[in-house]
């Protein structure tokens, strides 16, 4: 067998190892991209040598995770993970290893590994292949298979079966029978999986250019069930109208169709998660309301408020998994403000209170929000141009420059304390009501007319409290 070819950088660092007359091998993604033959973005190292023993061969080394056995090296800009052989130890608790244990071969090492595309490595500085469970000729044939038996090793770590969901997105690579068939027995150690570990495998599952293939493998496998019950809620639940596709089947297609556009991770977040409250506020439409009047787009069915339910459970949901706040928040914000429907005859004052409400940060994302929703309806691709109209009135009214919040407004909180209005809650309250009157006329904006609606205001609020 010809031996694959290295870079130069790996060739460098091998030779330190070498010099010390220890073993090094490239492992993990890295070999099965080589594989591929596409680039690595990065490279797992595995050798014989002790994290100790590494550290001392290199200049710029950082213990990253010592427990594990691993530490990664700094060399020229790029960071390498390198982890000594290590043998697979008990998961007793089907979370973490117990703990670790050094292996004398890259042969065990190899053995602990998950699936057999995963466990190859290539010895540097050579360029020789080891490939003891046929994982080149599993990546030819794009099948993803466990080492050994898939219960066992599905026992052993409950992330696993997940990964090889993540795996089947990111490489649009089949599941081998065995593997796939022993996902769902595996669920009950799944469950015991930390949320962590588990989000950043949904994160790659959604960052991949096809999130649909895992959906419809977890929906399949009852992962979907353990990991994200309110969306498999929403299996069944038909819409009628213009809606082609149950709750369910729209979310994975809006949220597929945002990975394959490249939208951020709150947007793909977003669109998996929109529709969510839908099966809760599901009703059947009244014989007397005309078609075509609400939400439902004159289906059999309205779904009043379900972006308010959606906006709860897409909250659990990224709470459950340990979401950064900065995250959810957006996601939420977008769950919540993503049922607009832009007409031609908005006043521009209905177009500053969209713009207040979804905040201007918010609009680039909701707007795409909005395109893998239709999307999702249908299954046709959606058309940006659609969303042009709205994009240039809010421009046009921004550019207006006209009030959108209260710092735009031409008066303050302190000019109506000089007017006489007692500081506290009054005062918010009456420059909420000034920027009202802004939004709805912008020429009422300067110093001399705001204050004397606030004096009228004021007087109301004196008579209504006698
Ligand atoms: P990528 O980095 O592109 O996500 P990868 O295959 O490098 O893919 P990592 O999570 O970085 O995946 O893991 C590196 C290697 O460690 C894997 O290729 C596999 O050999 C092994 N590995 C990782 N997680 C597990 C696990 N839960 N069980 C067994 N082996 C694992
Ligand atoms: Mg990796």
């Amino acid at each position: 067998m010809s031996n694959l070819r290295i870079h130069p950088v790996l060739r460098d660092i091998a030779a330190v190892f070498t010099a010390a007359g220890k073993e090094v091998y490239l492992v993990g993604g890295a070999v099965r991209d080589l594989l591929l033959g596409r680039d690595s973005a990065d490279w797992d190292l595995s050798t014989n040598a002790r994290p100790e023993e590494v550290m001392g061969l290199f200049r710029k080394v950082i213990a990253t995770g010592i427990k594990h056995g691993t530490v990664t090296i700094r060399w020229k800009g790029i960071s390498l993970e390198v982890t000594t052989f290590r043998t697979e130890s008990a998961y007793s608790d089907g979370r973490r290893p117990d703990q670790v244990r050094y292996a004398a071969t890259i042969a065990e090492d190899l053995s602990r590994r998950d699936f057999t595309m995963n466990a190859a490595a290539v010895r540097l500085p050579d360029g020789l292949l080891s490939d003891p469970f046929g994982g080149r000729d599993d990546i030819k044939r794009r099948i993803i298979r466990c080492v050994g038996a898939a219960e066992e090793r599905f026992a052993e770590d409950g992330l696993r079966p997940l990964r090889a969901l993540r795996f089947a997105s990111q490489l649009g690579f089949d599941l081998d029978r065995a593997t796939a068939g022993a996902i769902h027995g595996a669920l009950p150690t799944t469950a015991k999986v930390a949320p962590e570990r588990i989000r950043d495998e949904l994160d790659k599952i959604i960052a991949s250019p096809n999130p649909l293939r895992a959906f419809r493998l977890m929906e399949e496998t009852e992962m979907l069930h353990l990991l994200l019950p309110e969306l498999a809620a929403c299996r069944g639940v038909e819409q009628g109208g213009y809606h082609h596709f149950d709750v369910l089947d729209h979310s994975f297609l809006a949220c597929d169709w945002a990975a394959k556009k490249g939208f951020s991770k709150e947007v793909r977040l977003a669109a998996l998660l929109h529709d969510t409250g839908k099966p809760l506020v599901r009703r059947k439409k009244n014989p007397d309301e005309t078609p075509g009047d609400s939400p439902s787009g004159g289906g059999a069915y309205t779904f009043y408020n379900h972006e308010r339910e959606s906006g709860k459970l897409a909250f659990e949901v990224m709470s459950r998994f340990r979401y950064p706040n900065a995250v959810t928040e957006k996601v939420l914000r977008l769950v919540r403000e993503h049922m607009f429907h832009y007409e031609e005859n908005w006043t521009d004052a209905a177009v500053r209170r969209f713009i207040i409400r979804a905040g201007t940060d918010l609009i680039p994302e909701l707007t795409q929000l909005h395109l893998a929703d239709t999307a999702g309806t249908t299954g046709a691709e959606s058309d940006p141009a659609a969303l042009l109209p709205l994009l240039d009135r809010i421009e046009a009214v921004l550019e207006k420059g006209k009030a959108i919040s209260l710092k735009d407004l031409a008066v303050n909180g302190r000019d109506l304390i000089a007017l006489g209005v007692a500081p506290g809650k009054y005062v918010g309250i009456i420059l909420n009501e000034l920027l009202d009157a802004v939004i709805e006329d912008p020429a009422l904006n300067s110093r001399e007319k705001l204050l004397e609606i606030a004096g009228n205001i004021t007087t109301r609020y004196r008579k209504a409290s006698r």
